[in-house]
């Protein structure tokens, strides 16, 4: 029994079913989608996009003030049941980004993709990078604000051609 079913807790078992179905669609699929030219390109794009993303949040303070809402505050807005927004095809992305993907969740009443050092995703679903809860909106001035949203921004649009190609070459 896990942690979570001792409290009652929501089952895995949908966020479980969606990432078997991702690691089939990669065992069959892996070849053919990092061969085409087109997403080859556009993963290693968001690749890019993402770490541009983190690195802004590190230099905002925005990973700080996470990792001190996790560490000292109560935990994180990371909770349990988001990763329920996670398509196969996002998992899949994350697969083909060489992320391997949980068989467990780690922290109880976290997401399911919760590590201890923070997301474990490369590709985050729109919800998760577009998300500044009021302490960060209140700790960043209108300046560094509209630098992540910026670059918040590319990532969203460069996920959301990745996904939209995958889907179309496997006809989804
Ligand atoms: S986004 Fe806000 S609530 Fe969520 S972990 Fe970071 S500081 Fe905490
Ligand atoms: S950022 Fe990662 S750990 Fe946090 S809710 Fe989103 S998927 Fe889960």
């Amino acid at each position: 029994m896990s942690p979570d079913d001792a409290v009652g807790f929501e089952s895995d078992s949908p966020i479980l079913q969606k990432i078997n179905t991702a690691r089939e669609l990669y065992a069959v699929w892996h070849a053919d989608l990092t061969q085409d030219r087109e997403i080859a390109g556009l993963l290693s794009s968001l690749k890019e996009a993402a770490g541009r993303s983190f690195s802004v949040m590190v230099d905002l303070g925005v990973v700080a003030a996470c990792m001190r809402c996790e560490e000292e505050e109560g935990g994180s807005c990371c909770g349990a049941g988001i990763e329920n927004r996670y398509s196969p095809v996002l998992l899949l992305i994350n697969l083909l980004l060489g992320k391997s993907l949980p068989d467990h969740r780690k922290i109880p009443r976290s997401c399911f993709f919760l590590g201890k050092r923070g997301c474990t995703l490369g590709a985050r679903h729109i919800l998760c990078i577009n998300y500044l809860c009021s302490k960060i909106q209140g700790m960043l001035d209108h300046e560094a604000l509209a630098v992540l949203q910026s670059t918040t921004g590319k990532e969203m649009d460069i996920l959301f051609a990745v996904n939209e190609a995958i889907k179309k070459r496997l006809r989804f």
